[in-house]
C-alpha cells in the first residue's frame, strides 16, 4: 500500500505531549526540542500548508513552578496546574513561531465548544479567520475549567477533535513511541510496528494495550480513539515518535511510524454527518436564484431566502427547500431562527444596517451544507 507524503497535506494538526515537550526532571520546556520543531512547523507554513498545534504541557510546567510532589494530582491541583503552566505554554510558543515571523493566537477549549453546534461554529470561524491571516492557532483543553464530566482529558481526543472541527487533512500525534505495534512492545521484546492502518478494526483495538506514561494521559488507546474521530471525520492520522529532534521533517524523510488512513475528505465527511446525523430543526424557502447558486457551489445568502419556519439556533440543522416545496438540501445555518426572519430577503449591506456591520453574512456556508444530489438524505 502506497503511503501518503507530507506534502500532499494542506491543513495539518500537529499534536505535542507533554513527555515530549516538558523536561520532568527539570520541570522545564526542552528549548532545543522546540526550536527544532518550530523549523518543522515554519517549513509546512512557508510551503502553504495551515498548520494548528495542539500543545500539551501546561500541567506538567505549572506542577513544577508550583512545587507540587510526583505523582497522580488531585483534579483541583491539576486545575491549578493548569493556570500556571498555561500562561508559560503559550509564552513559548508564541516566542519560538515568532522567531520563525509566525504569529501565534492561543485557543482554549473545553468539550461543549466542539460538541455543541452553536459553539462548534463559532470556534471554527475562529480557527478559520486565523488561518486565512496565516496565523498559528495553538490550542489546548481549558483545563482550569473543565471537571472530570465535562473535559476531554487527553490531548490526543481533543486534536482529533480540532482536526475535523478545523477541516484538516492530516492529524499527526507526536508520541513517546514510534506508533502502534502488534502487541505492547513494552512486553513483547519481538512486536512490530505496523506501517499503515487502513481501517480501525477490534483488531487494530486489541493492539493498543492500555499503557500511558506519567506526564502524559493518552496511551495507544486514546490515541486509536482519535485515530477513529479523525479518520471519519476524513483526515489522515499519523503517530509517530516525537523523542528525536526535527520529528515532522523525519515523518516527511520517510521515519518509521503508524499512518491510519481516511477513506473520505474533510469535505465529503462533513457533509455526509450533516445529511445523515442531524435531526432538522427548522425549514429554509428559498427561490430559484438561490437554489441555482447552491447547487453550483455557492453558500446560501440571505437574499434568497424567501421564508423561514421552525424554531432553531444558530449552528442546528435546517433543510433547505426549493419554490415548489422539494428539499434540495440540509445545512448547519448561520443566524437563529428570530434573526433569519429578520435577515431573509435582504441583501449584505442591508443586513450590516439590521443587525450591525460584525455579523456574519451567508444564510448557510457552503461547507457546511449537503444537497441532496450529493448524498441520499434521509428524513
Ligand atoms: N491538557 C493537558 C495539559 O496541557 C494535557 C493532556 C494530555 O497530556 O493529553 O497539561
Amino acid at each position: 500500500m502506497e503511503l501518503p507524503r507530507l506534502d500532499q497535506f494542506k491543513r495539518i494538526v500537529i499534536k505535542v505531549g507533554s513527555s515530549l515537550l516538558v523536561d520532568r526532571s527539570l520541570g522545564k520546556v526542552k528549548r532545543d526540542w522546540l526550536h527544532a520543531l518550530a523549523d518543522d512547523l515554519a517549513d509546512l507554513h512557508r510551503r502553504g500548508a495551515d498548520v494548528l498545534v495542539v500543545s500539551s504541557g501546561a500541567v506538567a510546567l505549572g506542577r513544577s513552578v508550583l512545587g507540587l510532589p510526583a505523582g497522580a494530582l488531585k483534579l483541583e491541583d491539576s486545575q491549578a496546574s493548569a493556570a500556571v503552566g498555561q500562561i508559560a505554554l503559550a509564552r513559548i510558543w508564541a516566542e519560538a513561531l515568532a522567531e520563525r515571523k509566525i504569529v501565534a493566537g492561543q485557543i482554549l477549549v473545553t468539550l461543549g465548544d466542539t460538541e455543541e453546534r452553536r459553539r462548534y461554529l463559532n470556534a471554527r470561524e475562529t480557527l478559520e479567520r486565523l488561518l486565512a491571516m496565516r496565523a498559528v492557532p495553538v490550542i489546548n483543553e481549558n483545563d482550569t475549567v473543565a471537571t472530570s464530566e465535562i473535559r476531554y482529558g487527553d490531548n490526543d481526543r481533543l486534536a482529533a477533535r480540532v482536526a475535523t472541527m478545523a477541516s484538516a487533512d492530516l492529524l499527526i500525534l507526536l508520541s513517546d513511541i514510534e506508533g502502534l505495534y502488534d502487541a505492547p512492545p513494552a512486553d513483547n521484546p519481538g512486536a512490530k510496528l505496523i506501517p499503515v492502518v487502513a481501517r480501525i478494526n477490534a483488531e487494530i483495538e486489541a493492539m493498543a494495550g492500555g499503557a500511558a506514561s506519567e506526564l502524559s494521559r493518552g496511551g495507544m488507546q486514546t490515541k486509536i480513539e482519535a485515530g477513529k474521530i479523525a479518520t471519519s471525520g476524513g483526515a489522515h492520522m499519523v503517530i509517530a515518535d516525537g523523542r528525536q529532534i526535527n520529528p515532522v521533517a523525519r515523518i516527511g524523510a520517510g521515519a518509521p511510524c503508524t499512518w491510519f488512513l481516511t477513506p473520505s475528505t474533510p469535505v465529503t465527511a462533513r457533509k455526509k454527518w450533516i445529511a445523515g446525523s442531524l435531526v432538522p430543526r427548522g425549514v429554509l424557502h428559498i427561490d430559484d436564484g438561490a437554489a441555482r447558486a447552491i447547487i453550483a457551489g455557492a453558500s446560501l445568502l440571505p437574499a434568497g431566502v424567501k421564508n423561514v419556519e421552525g424554531d432553531f439556533s444558530r449552528g442546528d440543522c435546517v433543510l433547505i427547500r426549493n419554490g415548489l416545496g422539494g428539499e434540495i438540501g440540509r445545512g448547519l445555518v448561520g443566524f437563529d431562527a428570530p434573526r433569519a426572519a429578520r435577515v431573509m430577503g435582504r441583501n449584505s449591506r442591508e443586513i450590516a444596517q439590521i443587525l450591525g456591520a460584525e455579523e456574519r453574512v451567508e444564510m448557510i456556508h457552503r461547507d457546511d451544507m449537503a444537497l441532496a444530489g450529493d448524498f441520499s438524505v434521509e428524513g
